[in-house]
């Protein structure tokens, strides 16, 4: 049940208080709220989303073809099974967070088109203020919470990354990034370039080759994909076998990990072989004479960027069937009808889509301060990816680049709700993470190794993150395989958790 506050922050206003606040109805948000309603069903808490609606992702891209590039095995809840084909588009993952609200009664807790802007921290009341923008009325309202459960992702929503070419404003078609797609694009007849060469434009390629005159994904440098049917063959055996869907989940979802962690340490221990077999795999779609050398032969070692999976080859298959094309060069400007690239060769475009990524955002773009202090977020160091040192009763979810985001969103929220527990048990009102005594000398780095993983929307705002240790503690190992196991024995009465 909420109580009315009354806020210090600036002239008396009336603030609601919740024990528990979360920021954002993405699919960590949506979980947070499961796990929270379960496992502290006395604490009171609400969940505060920008949007006029839950998703998050899967509401903020809306491109043809929208689809998730891990399986919806591990993508989906723990506590929830997911029923069909592996790979699930945006709608479908949208119905599947739908049905966790409704079935468990969340969306009580939830209060879309409210933008958090402010938070600040009071150690003199133990307690978050809140500062939040109706979408709705344009109204600032305000709240207080004993504990702020950070669900807001890793990239701002608002507006994706688009690199700075020259000749832009020249063009006289239309440029578009894939994160703000237009309802009114027309593309059938017309001819594309997609710029990049991750997931989203090996996405987008295939779904609009069909309508299109002609799609061209302009790339500077190749990605790996590994391709396959979009189907579970255990999954869909164990259904044959009348098998209960949830132990289906559960079995499903171990085979599924167990296989990525042979596959994680082949890449680490043979990657040439590694490399070979992917690079077959797209072989045996565009035939021999293709130049896989120049379009799919990346420089870095599988893994060391996120491995999109493309079902049922179907990149790989309008590539072959001529209405798409891989062009791997640079972009010189922009013209009046294209794009002239540094070889000196010119596109002709009707559309140019910019997949170029995201822009980081960190802490939701909220303005944080400590007792009126500012935050500087990358002078603190992180617990576990999880908390920061400084920084009272606040968790962060930053999921899991290797393995599904929502792995590492349930194992955090188990996590939360213990050390939930265990404040009430202690009767403490706040805690933190602090360096101890054995860390005084311990190397501080930047928050990930790029050696192991370098997507460019980190290495743009990596001076942005706090910063990590080199023990497994004070660091986002990104190994769900340690973390499993390690997460749930996490000694809360260790020394750097600092209670008051
Ligand atoms: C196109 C695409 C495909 C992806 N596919 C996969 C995949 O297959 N597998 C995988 O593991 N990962 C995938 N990812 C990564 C993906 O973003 C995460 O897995 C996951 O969806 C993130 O969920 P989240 O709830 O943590 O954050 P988000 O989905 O980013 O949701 C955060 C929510 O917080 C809200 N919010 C932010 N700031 C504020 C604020 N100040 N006030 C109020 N609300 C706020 C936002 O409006 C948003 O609704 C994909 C990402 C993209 C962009």
């Amino acid at each position: 049940m909420t109580q009315t506050e009354t806020s210090t922050i600036a002239a008396p206003l009336q603030a609601e208080h919740f024990d528990v606040l979360i920021v954002g109805a993405g699919i960590s948000g949506v979980g947070g709220a499961y796990h929270l309603a379960r496992q502290c069903p006395a604490t009171s808490f609400v969940v505060l989303e920008a949007k006029e609606s839950f998703g998050g992702t899967w509401i903020t891209h809306r491109y043809p073809g929208i689809r998730s590039d891990s399986d919806l095995h591990t993508f989906g809840y723990r506590f929830k099974p997911w029923t069909s084909a592996p790979i699930a588009t945006a709608a479908e993952i949208l119905k599947y967070m739908g049905d966790v609200i409704e079935e468990n009664d969340l969306g009580r807790h939830i209060r879309y088109g409210h933008r958090i802007v402010a938070a600040s921290w009071s150690s003199e009341r133990n307690l978050w203020t809140i500062e939040a923008r109706r979408a709705d009325t344009g109204e600032t309202v305000w709240f207080t919470a004993g504990f702020l459960w950070m669900c807001q992702g890793y990239y701002r929503h608002d507006a994706g990354y688009t690199p700075d070419w020259p000749g832009t404003a020249e063009f006289k078609g239309r440029i578009v990034h894939p994160q703000s797609w237009p309802d009114d694009i027309d593309y059938k007849g017309k001819t594309v370039i997609v710029i990049g060469s991750g997931a989203t434009a090996a996405t987008l390629v295939p779904a609009i080759a069909g309508e299109c005159a002609h799609v061209t994904m302009l790339q500077r440098s190749p990605t790996y994909f590994f391709t396959g049917r979009n189907i579970n063959e255990l999954a869909e055996m164990l259904r044959a076998l009348q098998i209960d869907e949830t132990w289906i989940h559960e079995i499903v979802r171990r085979k599924i990990l167990h296989d990525q962690a042979l596959f994680t340490a082949r890449c680490v221990n043979e990657p040439d072989a590694v490399t070979q077999e992917l690079l077959g795999a797209v072989r045996a779609y565009l035939g021999a004479d293709y130049d896989v050398a120049t379009h799919f032969t990346p420089s870095y070692r599988p893994w060391r960027q996120r491995l999109a999976f493309i079902p049922d080859g179907d990149l790989f298959r309008g590539i072959a069937s001529g209405k798409a094309s891989v062009v791997t060069d640079e972009i010189e400007r922009f013209t009046p009808h294209g794009i002239r690239l540094k070889s000196g060769r010119e596109l002709p475009a009707d559309i140019i889509v910019t997949a170029t990524g995201f822009n980081l955002s960190v802490l939701g773009d909220i303005d944080f301060t400590i007792d009126g202090k500012p935050l500087v977020f990358s002078d603190t160091v992180t617990y576990r990816g999880m908390m920061f040192t400084g920084v009272p009763n606040m968790v962060w979810v930053f999921g899991y680049f290797r393995a599904s985001w929502t792995l590492r969103a349930d194992l955090v929220a188990d996590f939360v709700c213990r050390l939930l527990r265990h404040m009430e048990a202690k009767k403490a009102k706040s805690v933190e993470v602090a360096l101890r005594p054995e860390d005084a000398d311990m190397p501080l780095l930047d928050w990930i190794d790029p050696e192991n993983f370098n997507p460019g929307y980190l290495m743009r705002g990596i001076h942005l993150l706090p910063r990590r240790g080199n023990k497994p503690e004070w660091q986002h190992t990104q190994d769900y395989w340690a973390e499993k196991d390690a997460f749930p024995a996490i000694d809360l009465d260790d020394a750097a958790f600092v209670y008051r």
